[in-house]
């Protein structure tokens, strides 16, 4: 696994913006706040979008404007899942980056 922190190309500021997009597809737009050029963009995948402490009714309002038509008992134990995944790979880049990077976190 790679960890990176992401920063400006143009100024190599790291005090960027993430700006959520939604037509027919999730895109996050990351602009930087200190000279305003575009940074990177993110298309998400169908389900792809966790929102941190938003719970269950959050995920499902995310997978019902993805489109996606699966089982709610099916859906259930894919945010339990999601959840748990999500939280535990947090963990482990959250050390990976203390180990890097020490109290300097960029
Ligand atoms: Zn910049």
């Amino acid at each position: 696994m790679e960890v990176k922190v992401q920063k400006c190309q143009n100024c190599a500021s790291r005090n960027l913006r993430n700006v959520l997009v939604r037509d027919e597809t999730q895109k996050v737009f990351v602009q930087c706040r200190d000279c305003s050029n575009l940074v990177a963009r993110y298309v998400l995948a169908k389900g792809g979008y966790f929102h941190a402490g938003k719970g269950f009714e959050s995920f499902l309002r995310s997978m019902e404007r993805d489109g996606d038509m699966i089982s709610g008992r099916d859906i259930n134990s894919n945010f339990d899942e999601l959840e748990h995944n999500i939280n535990d790979e947090f963990a482990e880049i959250t050390a990976m980056m203390n180990n890097i990077f020490g109290k300097k976190l960029p």
